[in-house]
């Protein structure tokens, strides 16, 4: 059956139109095998109710760190092309293991490793990118009735090597296959039950959230929560596609990751996070004139280390040199130490300087923009409890301050009360009992009608637009040919 927007709808036997769901679950989901039943028959529960269902399941918990510590074991510096096809074989084994299961319950299912899946990528081992994804073999076995299961994480370069995607990179395979298949919806399965206002095991009021736009959700993956890995949340954005994060082993409704909507803006701030990952490097009494940040910030490039915070001061009349600061992920510490070393002669700098007992905190909210006040508060926040700010970090929507690692958590729990996070702030509740995937239409009856979508994402090749501006920058809005929400969630 065409629909008139042109797309292919199927028509089950009871009369109902099918949607397409892909399913993502996290390795605490799946870590053992009685949890990888209860997955099973979640994803069988899906596919009976008139769906089609692609799952794409993750390691078993533990497995991506106990894989890094053997291939560390054997040796201190793994090639990184090895290291990649040690890694991939997690997502491989509980794959194979949700089919295995799904088939003793009777159900017909195939599994797939990502280049059979048809995931190629770009981009260096360890951090590729999904390129594109060739789906026919997916779509070829929905066709035939059955469950399709995929291992997240991994894809095939264009040397048919195994390259994996960087941690959390489930989320990303999910979300790129949801988008290359037209999918009607997402579902991120993890072991919370959607997005909270912080992390709700660091923060015991945390409140989650019925709703959270992408530029926030952005902002938070990007500044430390988990929950969500960046990337699929940079291209769930771009495509406009729901994403429904929501607790594997419960039934109850998440949160829908979504377009921005006016309420959203009436509060300041939505959410708090903090990232332990983070080191500061100074370059003392550099010289202040023209190229020399940028010839610091050049020798880090060169390196492939993202540099994130940077902190330089006007000199003092007269003194013409002043201090450089700047923070990189933890583990790219010693390396970026030793490089800016080897700079500090060439820069006639003082010394260098560096500390990884740091940590950075930050407030999220589309709302900053029309707020004001929000800073002030969020620095007494964290004067009142004797927390000092070394650096300090802006944009539209995010605000961000470098203090000592061991009050990370303190820090956490003080702004969440002081912006009152676990009070739901009025008009934000929805609707009880909204479920993203009832989009079931009797047959006979059109469905609502759903504008076009850009050409790209009709296409049975798909080609994701190359990555990627910086992460903390806003990125633009998804363009008009983004589809709406599914109909019945709350707008
Ligand atoms: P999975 O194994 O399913 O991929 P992750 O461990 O990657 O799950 O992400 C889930 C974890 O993210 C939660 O257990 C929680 O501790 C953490 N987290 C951090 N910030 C948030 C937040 N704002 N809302 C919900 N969970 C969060
Ligand atoms: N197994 C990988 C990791 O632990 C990918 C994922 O779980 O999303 O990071
Ligand atoms: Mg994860």
């Amino acid at each position: 059956m065409r629909r008139r927007d042109g797309r292919q709808t199927r028509v089950a036997a009871h009369g109902f139109i099918m949607s397409l769901i892909v399913q993502k679950y996290g390795g605490s989901s799946v870590a053992d095998l009685e949890l990888i039943r209860g997955v099973a028959r979640k994803a069988i529960a899906a596919k009976n109710e008139g769906h089609r269902v692609v799952v794409v399941l993750s390691a078993m918990k533990g497995e991506t760190d106990r894989l890094i510590r053997l291939a560390r074991t054997a040796s201190p510096d793994p090639a990184p092309r090895e290291l990649d096809s040690i890694l991939s074989t997690g997502e491989q084994i509980s794959c194979a293991l949700f089919a295995l299961c799904c088939q003793t319950m009777g159900e017909k299912v195939k599994s797939f490793l990502g280049f059979q899946a048809g995931i190629t990528t770009v981009g260096p081992h360890s951090k590729a990118r999904i390129g594109n994804i060739d789906p026919s073999r997916i779509t070829t076995e929905l066709a035939k009735g059955r469950l399709v299961a995929v291992a997240g994480f991994q894809g095939l370069d264009r040397n048919g090597d195994i390259t994996t995607l960087g941690r959390g990179g489930s989320d990303t395979t999910a979300v790129a296959l949801a988008i290359a298949m037209s999918a009607d919806m997402c579902e991120i399965y993890t072991d919370v039950d959607g997005i909270y206002t912080t992390d709700p095991n660091v923060c015991s009021n945390a409140r989650r959230m019925d709703r959270i736009c992408y530029e926030e959700m952005l902002e938070l993956s990007s500044l430390g929560a988990k929950v969500m890995e960046i990337r699929s949340v940079e291209l769930a954005m771009n495509h406009g596609i729901p994403i429904h994060v929501r607790h594997a082993h419960s039934p109850r409704k998440g949160t829908l990751i979504c377009r921005e909507d006016p309420s959203m803006e009436r509060t300041p701030v939505r959410g708090v996070t903090h990232s332990m990952n983070e080191a500061r490097i100074t370059l003392l009494r550099v010289k202040d004139e023209p190229g020399v940040a940028a010839r610091i910030l050049q020798v880090a490039a060169k390196a492939e280390i993202v540099v994130d915070v940077i902190v330089q001061n006007k000199s003092t009349e007269g003194e013409m040199r002043t201090d450089l600061s700047f923070t990189v992920p933890a583990q790219e510490f010693p390396r970026t130490m030793e490089l800016m070393q080897g700079l500090a002669g060439e820069l006639q700098a003082e010394g260098v300087v560096g500390d990884d007992e740091i940590a950075k905190v930050s407030i999220v909210g589309v709302g900053m923009r029309n707020h004001a006040g929000v800073a002030s508060k969020m620095f007494q926040a964290l004067a009142s409890e004797g927390i000092n700010i070394s650096m300090i970090t802006t944009s539209e929507i995010k605000i961000s301050c470098i203090i000592e690692k061991k009050y990370a958590e303190l820090a956490v729990r003080a702004l969440h009360d002081a912006f009152e996070l676990s009070k739901a702030p009025e008009g934000e509740t929805v609707s009880a009992g909204w479920d993203p995937r009832r989009r079931k239409t009797p047959a006979g009856k059109a469905p609502p009608r759903r504008p076009a979508r850009g050409p790209g994402l009709r296409q049975t090749r798909w080609r994701i637009p190359p990555p990627s501006v910086p992460v903390s920058v806003p990125l633009p809005h998804p363009s008009s040919s983004v589809r709406p929400l599914a109909p019945g969630t709350p707008k």
